[in-house]
């Protein structure tokens, strides 16, 4: 597999890719369609000393205002399903909501609650995504990850280092392709579940704009981050186009043309904020990119 046979893309701008819609220019820009496009990537990316960073929906990410001077590997076009009796093999570009309608469809019960996260897969695993209800993590059968070695491996749920809003995986690989072990249902009970959890989220989160989720993770099992944000005063406040939402104070939302400085200055904010009025040093759940610059 040559590297020139996978396609890439030039100085592309990032915030078309994720959610937040900021960030500057990716250097290079790839969207491997195989495990082997994936590999050859890495391989090539190791060989020439060139940083990379995977990119799966884009959805708790922060990229930098100027860009990423390296390669970004998307993980969209790496997106085959397939259901085999209980199981769900899922390759890591798969959007969650395709994953969820495709179990829907087999009568398999399971991932209903995380519908409304719009991450994909592989992303959603490395942050362990889920809400009180279901964390994805539960439902893995196991994972094939692709080895900073080039070797791939599949590994049980055990020695993924699973924990709230995080993982050990990205210590040791990429993640490729997932086998879910999900429970037999009625499909029309999974259908009706899907639609509450559906509507229990857009009556309590900013639907429908531009977001990276939760900033900030609960700093307890019963202490949210959301309320101590609310009660520092922050919702609704704003810098430049970034502002906390009023519905939902752990969410900065991008009102239109918001730069990563802004929303880096809300978040420091914030912190100190909550650090003064409540003793809690909160810790960021979304990803913040740094620029590894020098190319
Ligand atoms: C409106 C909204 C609501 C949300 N609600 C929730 C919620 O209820 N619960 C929740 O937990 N999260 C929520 N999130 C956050 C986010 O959707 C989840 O964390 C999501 O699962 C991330 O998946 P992603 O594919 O978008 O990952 P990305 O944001 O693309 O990446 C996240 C991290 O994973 C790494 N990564 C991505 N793919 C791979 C891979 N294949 N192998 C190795 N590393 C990889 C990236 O390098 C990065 O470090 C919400 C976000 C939004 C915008």
């Amino acid at each position: 597999m040559k590297v020139e046979d996978i396609k890439t893309k030039e100085r592309i701008p990032l915030k078309k890719y994720v959610t937040f819609g900021i960030g500057g220019e990716a250097r290079y820009l790839a969207e491997p369609r195989t495990i082997e496009e994936v590999k050859a990537l890495i391989d090539f990316a190791e060989s020439e000393g060139l940083p990379y960073f995977i990119l799966g929906g884009g959805s708790n990410v922060l990229f930098p205002d100027e860009g990423y001077e390296g390669l970004v590997i998307r993980m969209a076009a790496l997106s085959q399903i397939e259901v085999d009796g209980e199981y769900v093999i899922a390759e890591a570009g798969v959007p969650l909501k395709r994953f969820i309608l495709v179990a829907r469809d087999a009568a398999l019960s399971g991932p209903e609650p995380l519908i409304g996260i719009p991450g994909e897969v592989g992303g959603s695993i490395v942050m362990n995504a889920g809400l009180r209800e279901r964390e994805i993590g539960e439902l893995i059968e196991s994972v094939t990850i692709l080895t900073y070695d080039g070797i791939i491996e599949d590994l049980p749920p055990s020695e993924l280092g699973l924990a709230y809003r995080s993982s050990k995986i990205q210590d040791v690989g990429i993640i490729v392709r997932a086998r879910f072990k999900l429970t037999p249902g009625d499909q029309e009970h999974i259908d009706q579940e899907i639609q509450r959890f559906l509507e229990r989220r857009k009556a309590t989160q900013p639907y429908g704009v531009k977001s990276a989720g939760c900033v900030f993770k609960n700093p307890e099992p019963d202490v949210s981050a959301g309320f101590l944000l609310d009660k520092a005063g922050l919702k609704g406040f704003r810098k430049g186009d970034a502002m906390y939402s009023d519905i939902h104070a752990n969410f900065i939302v991008n009102l239109g043309e918001a730069r990563e400085e802004d929303v880096r200055f809300l978040i420091e904010e914030g912190k100190r904020r909550v650090y003064e009025l409540f003793g809690y040093e909160l810790e960021e759940e979304i990803v913040l990119v740094e620029n590894p610059g020098g190319l």
